[in-house]
C-alpha cells in the first residue's frame, strides 16, 4: 500500500513512524519547506503521547534532548499561587511529561523516519498544491521552489500540513482562513537561572493576559536553563508592522513577577522574538473523504493552552496506524480513525477555547482582581482539582487512563 503524508511536522513524522511500526513500509513524507524546521521554541509533550513515543522506542532519545517536567504552577499577576500540581512521573504516571525544543523533537522524529524507511522517505521542497481522485488512486500535485511540478499517485493520502493545511482546504474549500480570538502571541527562548524545581512550568495571568515559562534545556556546567517563554495579550492592532518586540512584551508584563525569574533580563536577552496572532480552527464535521484524511493541526488546530496540540498529533498518528493495520478496507479504517478521534478532539477544542486548565487563572482574577491572602478564600480545593481533572479527562491524558489503557501497538510487524 502506497502511503503519502503531506507535511513533515510532528504529526506527519509521528504518523510515518507509527505506520512503519504497524507494518507499512511504502511511505513518503512530503514537506513544503526546503529544510525541516530548525527554530528552537519549546513544547510540552504530555504523558499520553510520551507513552506512544516510548512504545515506538524513542523515550531515551527524547529524554536526552529535553527535560522531564516536574510540576505545573499557576499564579495571578500579583504572584499569588492559584494552583500547583505534580506532573509526569511525580504525578504517578508511568511515563514522563517532557519539555523539549520543537526543532529537537522534529529532528529526532525525522532521524527515526529515515532510520526505519530510508533517506528518500522524507522529500523536502515539495508543496502540495492540488489533490484529485481518479479510479483506483488519489493523486497529489506538488511543486518545488523552482516551480517544477510533480504528480504522485497514492493509495492513501494523509494531510499533516498544519493549521493552514492545503489538504483540508481541498476537502473543505469554503472554510477560509483560521479565526483569531484577538490575542497576539510573543515567544522566545533565553538562558537564565533555574527556577522553582528546575523543571517547573509556570503560568501567570489575569482575565485575558498570559505569561508561560518553562525550561527546555539545562547547561550542566553553569546550571543555567534555557527558558521557553510565551506572552499573550490582546494587542488591539495585531496587524500593525512589528516594531520593538521586546519593548512591547515588557510594557505589558514588566511589572509581573514570575517566581525566581528575572523577566526583564530574560526578555531583553532573547535573541529572536516571534510574534503572531493566536488562531485555531473551527471544528469540521468530516476529516475523511475516501482514502484521504487529516491528522494533527490540519484536523484539529486549537489554542495553545494545556500542552495538547502536538501531544494529540502523536496520538492521532498511533490511532490511525492501528486502524489501517487492523481493518480490511482502507476507507473503513480511515473512517474508524475519525470516529474515534474527531469527537474527542471537538470536545477538547471546546475546553481550549476557554483556555483549558488555565481557566483557574481567569476565575481567580474575576473573584479576586486585587489578589488574595489565602487561596481558600477564593476557591475550594475540590473546585480547583476538578477543573484540572476535567481537562485531563477531556484530553484523555488523566493518569488512570494513560497508565492502564491497552497499547495501540499492533504487535509483531510484518511488511504489507
Ligand atoms: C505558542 C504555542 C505553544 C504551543 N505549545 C504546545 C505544547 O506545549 N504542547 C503541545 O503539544 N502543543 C503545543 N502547541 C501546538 C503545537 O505546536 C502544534 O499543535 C503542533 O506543532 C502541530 O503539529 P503539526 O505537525 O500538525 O503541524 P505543523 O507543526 O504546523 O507542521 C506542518 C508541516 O507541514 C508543512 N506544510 C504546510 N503546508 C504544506 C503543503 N502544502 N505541502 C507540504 N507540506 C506542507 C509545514 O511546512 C510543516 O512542516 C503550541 C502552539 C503554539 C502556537
Amino acid at each position: 500500500m502506497r502511503i503519502t503524508i503531506v507535511g513533515a511536522g510532528i504529526a506527519g513524522l509521528a504518523t510515518a513512524i507509527g505506520l512503519h511500526a504497524a507494518g507499512f513500509d511504502d511511505i513518503t513524507v512530503y514537506e513544503a519547506e526546503p529544510r525541516l524546521r530548525s527554530h528552537g521554541l519549546g513544547l510540552n509533550i504530555l504523558p499520553n503521547a510520551v507513552r506512544e513515543l516510548a512504545e515506538l522506542g524513542l523515550l531515551d532519545d527524547l529524554l536526552g534532548k529535553g527535560l522531564p517536567t516536574r510540576e505545573l504552577a499557576m499564579y495571578n499577576p500579583h504572584g499569588n499561587l492559584v494552583w500547583r500540581e505534580d506532573r509526569g512521573l511525580a504525578a504517578g504516571y508511568r511515563w514522563p511529561q517532557i519539555s523539549i525544543s520543537r526543532s529537537r523533537l522534529v529532528m529526532a522524529l525525522a532521524a527515526e523516519v529515515t532510520r526505519r524507511l530510508g533517506a528518500r522517505a522524507v522529500v523536502t521542497d515539495a508543496r502540495l498544491v492540488g489533490l484529485r481522485h481518479e479510479p483506483g488512486a488519489t493523486r497529489g500535485t506538488f511543486t518545488d521552489g523552482q516551480g517544477s511540478i510533480r504528480d504522485i499517485g497514492t493509495d492513501v493520502l494523509i494531510g499533516a500540513d498544519g493549521i493552514h493545511s492545503a489538504v483540508r482546504a481541498a476537502l473543505h474549500p469554503a472554510e477560509g482562513p483560521p479565526p483569531t480570538n484577538g490575542m497576539t502571541l510573543y515567544r522566545g527562548t533565553g538562558w537564565g537561572r533555574a527556577f522553582l524545581t528546575g523543571r517547573s512550568m509556570v503560568v501567570l495571568g489575569d482575565a485575558r493576559r498570559r505569561l508561560v515559562l518553562y525550561p527546555i534545556d539545562r547547561d550542566g556546567r553553569t546550571g543555567e536553563v534555557l527558558i521557553n517563554w510565551v506572552a499573550a495579550f490582546p494587542e488591539g492592532d495585531a496587524g500593525r508592522p512589528p516594531g520593538d518586540l521586546r519593548g512591547a512584551v515588557l510594557r505589558e508584563f514588566g511589572t509581573w513577577s514570575p517566581p525566581e525569574v528575572d523577566l526583564t533580563r530574560l526578555v531583553e536577552g532573547t535573541r529572536h522574538v516571534q510574534r503572531h496572532p493566536m488562531i485555531d480552527r473551527d471544528p469540521v464535521d468530516r476529516w475523511t473523504f475516501g482514502h484521504v484524511t487529516l491528522v494533527g493541526d490540519a484536523a484539529h488546530a486549537m489554542y495553545p493552552a494545556g500542552s495538547n496540540g502536538a501531544t494529540q498529533a502523536v496520538v492521532d498518528a498511533r490511532v490511525l496506524a492501528r486502524h489501517l493495520a487492523t481493518r480490511t478496507g482502507t476507507a473503513d479504517a480511515l473512517r474508524a480513525y475519525e470516529d474515534e478521534r474527531r469527537p474527542e478532539m471537538t470536545e477538547l477544542h471546546r475546553h481550549n477555547r476557554a483556555m483549558g486548565p488555565e481557566k483557574v487563572i481567569t476565575l481567580a482574577h474575576e473573584r479576586a482582581p486585587h489578589g488574595f491572602a489565602h487561596i481558600g478564600d477564593v476557591f475550594s480545593a475540590e473546585e480547583l482539582a476538578e477543573i484540572s481533572r476535567g481537562y485531563a479527562v477531556a484530553g484523555r491524558f488523566d493518569q488512570g487512563w494513560v497508565n492502564s489503557r491497552p497499547t495501540l501497538s499492533v504487535g509483531e510487524r510484518s511488511p504489507r
